[in-house]
């Protein structure tokens, strides 16, 4: 939090810190209700839609709310969801589950397989025809705070600073964009919500936010195997039965599949490596055979929000609010949260219009949150509050088992028997010391269907420039070796879906090495790291992966 000192400043209405769904929705918005209002929309991808990374079925219903005539304006989206498929895997097994027994509440009326990036990038379109300034290849380091502690904008980060905070030719110093409202749109673990949040205290009266850790491929398989439409989603191997998450698969357009897996981030062997679960899932027989002559066209990986309702801290602060999965309003057992990050930046920008038309501003909006749950997110996460804590609790058989039973109570008699199950922990604080696990050996790369991270991390088709500061920044640089490895045996080793962070031998002793240059802004070390040593903070606009169709 800082304030502006001598740099340049620019003045507008409302500034939203990143054009994913949310944000790009309370822009439209905005600009649709109250045209004479000047909104700014920044985001750190090289380009709208660039640091996207969904699954995605789509529930259009926030769409159908933003845009009620997307489908002739030509919204870039696949096929329309034909077969909808839960199964349970064993190692060599496969079983699926008979739609009958699926609770009411794990359906999608209509849903419909997207790139969530090509959507956003459409979406930046519509903005900028309504006039919204946007600002690719702009990261919101920090935000600007007046005398009386409300925020009152964003400074964005400098470009052309060296690796030893050096100014090299061409330097620009940030700016302060300064706002009457700010909303911050960062997604799940947004690094300015991270200091919201901690400031003023949003937290306070919710549980801890829980998260998971999502990497995705797009094959290219043989015509013949590919089925537009189809979507099937896999609980069972190869996660254990005290890991939560889960495998899906989207046929989408042009012989298109969307495949990957989901593994809860309050996992407790520190041996595990999410990257080889999903290597893993792969060479299952289920999904094996769809990849027999494929071609591996795309590889990611992003955290998603999972602790619902009782995860939702207070959305507005003095200035500004939180929106979309930056506050987290995924539906952790549907896997759905586009919709609702719609419906926020909708709500919010409501909120935050009407606001500036009473003359008021960078106070706190005490209405928007009661607002953005009235859209219908309120109802849709409170029925589902106690999917994650029974799985978290009870595991992923027994779990999903309770879990089952409950949606359906609540399906058939508005009601849940468990009441309101509370997430108890933060997911860094879930991990088992090492000694209590044995070390895991997976598989090998094949080239076919499973690859090593490095290999895999060049289809992110990541930019970065390796002479600038390191933006994956320790609090103290001595915790990695002197705490993390005997305690933990350093996961950040083997949680990073990227190879980010390695412990090599130097001169007789362990060092803690961070590839900078591999990040693809998951924020799973800022999320996992037993010690919270990890600060994930923006690096140069531009930088990190630039996906394409993810
Ligand atoms: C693997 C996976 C599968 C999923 N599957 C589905 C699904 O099938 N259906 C569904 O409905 N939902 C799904 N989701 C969830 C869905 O993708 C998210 O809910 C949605 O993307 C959240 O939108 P958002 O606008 O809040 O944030 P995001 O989509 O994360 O967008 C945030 C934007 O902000 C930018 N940004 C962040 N910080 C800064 C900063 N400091 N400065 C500038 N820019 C910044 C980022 O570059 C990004 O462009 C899935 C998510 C994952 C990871
Ligand atoms: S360094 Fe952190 S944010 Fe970057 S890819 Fe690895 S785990 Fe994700």
């Amino acid at each position: 939090m800082a304030d502006i000192g001598d740099r340049e400043s620019i003045e507008t209405d409302v500034v939203i810190v990143g054009a994913g769904p949310s944000g790009l929705s309370a822009a439209i918005r905005l600009k649709q209700r109250h045209p004479e209002l000047a909104v700014t929309v920044v985001d750190k991808a090289a380009e709208i839609g660039g640091h996207i990374l969904s699954g995605a079925v789509m529930d259009p219903a926030g769409l159908d709310a933003l845009l009620p005539d997307w489908r002739t304006r030509g919204a870039p989206v696949g096929p329309t969801v034909t077969e909808d498929r839960f199964h349970f895997l064993t190692a060599q097994r496969d079983f699926v589950l008979p739609a009958a027994l699926m609770p009411p509440l794990m359906k999608t009326h209509d849903g419909i397989i997207t790139s969530l990036g090509d959507l956003c990038r459409w979406l930046g379109e519509q903005a900028a025809e309504l006039g919204v300034d946007i600002f690719p290849m702009t990261a919101a380091v920090d935000v600007v705070t007046g005398d009386d502690g409300s925020v009152r904008g964003i400074i964005t980060g400098d470009l052309g600073r060296g690796k030893d905070g050096s100014e090299k030719p061409g330097f620009a110093r940030g700016i302060a964009l300064l706002a009457k409202y700010t909303l911050v749109a960062e997604g799940a673990r947004g690094s300015l919500a991270k200091q919201l949040v901690r400031t003023f205290g949003l937290d306070a009266e919710s549980d801890p936010q829980k998260y998971g850790l999502g990497i995705k491929e797009i094959w290219e398989i043989a015509p013949a195997l590919h089925k537009a439409g189809r979507v099937d989603h896999y609980l069972g191997y190869p996660l254990g039965a005290d890991t939560g998450g889960g495998g899906f698969c989207y046929h989408a357009h042009d012989n298109r599949i969307y495949l990957g897996l989901v593994v809860h981030l309050d996992y407790r062997d520190p041996y595990l490596s999410p990257f080889e679960e999903f290597q893993r899932f792969k060479a299952h027989p289920s999904i094996a055979p769809l990849l027999a002559g494929a071609k591996r066209l795309s590889y990611g990986a992003r955290a998603i929000t999972s602790g619902g309702w009782q995860s939702i801290p207070e959305l507005a602060f003095p200035g500004g609010a939180l929106i979309g999965c930056a506050a987290g309003f995924m539906n952790a057992p549907r896997l759905k949260a586009i919709h609702n990050a719609i419906l926020s930046g909708i709500a919010a920008a409501d909120a935050v219009g009407t606001a500036i038309g009473a003359g008021r501003a960078h106070d706190r909006i005490e209405t928007l949150k009661a607002s953005v749950l009235d859209t219908g997110i309120g109802q849709e996460l409170r029925r589902v509050r106690n999917v994650k804590p029974l799985w978290s609790r009870f595991g992923s058989r027994l779990g999903v088992f309770l879990s089952g039973v409950d949606m359906w109570c609540t399906s058939l008699f508005r009601a849940s028997p468990f009441g309101t199950l509370r997430h108890r922990k933060a997911d860094y604080q879930a991990l088992d010391r090492a000694s209590a696990h044995a070390e895991r050996t997976y598989p090998r790369p094949d080239g076919v269907t499973r690859f090593d991270r490095t290999g895999s991390v060049f289809l992110a088709n990541i930019a970065h420039d390796e002479d600038q500061p390191v933006h994956l920044q320790l609090r103290d640089p001595a915790v990695p070796i002197r705490d993390n490895l005997p305690r933990y045996g350093e996961p950040a080793r083997l949680y990073c879906p990227a190879a980010v962070y390695e412990v090599v031998e130097e001169g007789g002793a362990p060092q803690f090495r961070i590839n900078a240059a591999n990040c693809v802004h998951c924020k799973t070390c800022d999320i996992k790291d037993p010690a919270q040593n990890i600060d994930w903070v923006p690096p140069e606009g531009g930088s990190g992966p630039n996906y394409s169709g993810m």
